[in-house]
């Protein structure tokens, strides 16, 4: 069962069993840092546990209720299936934060009033339960506090710590721990991407699912790729001559408010710096950028390790600059101007 999602075995097979059993309490809590696939196995349970067939096969995939909650054709017209993510509400609007709203609270508590109509039971998701206020928390503790019939919440949170204790009270807590960087590349080769950048992506994501996808989505290779040529450059007999011929600010890292590209790119100098600090120290299993490790060793010929340490530090303080808007530019010529310092012992 569940055989689809890569990793979490252990909670799979507690699922497994939680399935199947006669007497069971209304509400899970799963719990773990993002990325990793708590919502995924959460859709995928509540597959099963609205299945018509009673087999070991669930979700069969064939009965009216798989049919109607299919998350691979988008199908979600399930009746007693209900889902709420974080919204952003007009009083949250200035704030760009979104969060689970009182309102949406105040819908569920208005579904809540309904019986299954498909099923023999109705399952209501709650992702990032962990951002709601203290009013939809106290709105939705009454409803846990008195489930109605039939009625079954996963809770979805990274962090148990925001919930107020009297939900936690009310929830069997299910930790969810980070995948293996393995696990993640099994998981992005599912998604059929190919298996070089897969494994790159793995590595780079230390164990998150989402974050090894939003790098692919930021073009992540890209800047990567840049990063890799401009460490090896080190040492720069003039700086500033080459940032100006290797023309720096294209569209990858526009010259103005090209802030976020600057940091991709400063975050992936930082992860190259790091790796070349464990081939110096003979770790090179260590290392995330595993593709480019024969560059690496290469390239590591060529520093001092407490060079290489203070490289990395000041690259991590470029990326705190950009972070803080400064204009990117300049932000670029120190970091390489401080860097080539570094190299030559100069700093
Ligand atoms: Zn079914």
């Amino acid at each position: 069962m569940f055989s689809q999602i890569v990793g979490h075995q252990k909670n799979k097979e507690f699922l497994e069993r939680f399935l199947n059993r006669e007497e069971r309490p209304h509400a899970l809590l799963f719990y773990g840092p993002e990325g990793i696939g708590k919502c995924l196995l959460a859709k995928e349970f509540a597959r099963a546990f609205l299945c018509h067939d009673k087999g070991a096969q669930r979700p069969c995939g064939q009965c009216e209720s798989c049919r109607l909650l299919n998350f691979e054709t988008g199908n979600f017209a399930h009746p007693d299936y209900l889902y709420y993510d974080p919204m952003t509400d007009d009083e949250q609007e200035k704030k760009k934060t979104k969060i689970i709203s009182v309102n949406q609270i105040r819908n569920l508590i208005k579904q809540a009033a309904f019986g299954p109509t498909l099923s023999k039971h109705k399952i209501c998701i709650i992702n990032e339960a962990d951002t709601m206020n203290q009013e939809a928390a106290n709105s939705l503790l009454k409803l846990l506090e008195e489930p109605p019939d039939k009625w079954f919440f996963i809770l979805i949170a990274s962090s148990v710590s925001r919930l107020l204790p009297t939900i936690l009270s009310r929830v069997i807590q299910v930790r969810f721990t980070p995948l293996t960087v393995e696990e993640t590349k099994q998981a992005l080769l599912l998604k059929e991407i190919p298996e070089a950048e897969a494994d790159l992506l793995a590595h780079l994501s230390d164990g998150s699912l989402g974050q090894a996808l939003r790098f692919r989505e930021e073009r992540i290779l890209d800047f990567r790729n840049m990063a890799l040529k401009y460490v090896a450059e080190f040492p720069m007999q003039a700086p500033m001559t080459y940032l100006l011929t290797e023309d720096y600010f294209s569209d990858i890292i526009p010259a103005s408010g090209g802030n976020e590209q600057l940091q991709q790119f400063l975050s992936m100098t930082v992860s190259l710096l790091r790796d070349l600090l464990f081939v110096k120290s003979g770790l090179p299993d260590q290392v995330f950028n595993i593709d480019a490790l024969p560059q690496l060793r290469q390239i590591a010929g060529k520093w001092d390790a407490r060079r290489l340490h203070l490289a990395a530090q000041a690259s991590q303080e470029a990326m705190t600059a950009a972070m803080r808007r400064a204009n990117t530019k300049s932000v670029l010529d120190d970091a390489t101007f401080t860097i080539n310092a570094c190299f030559e012992g100069r700093v």
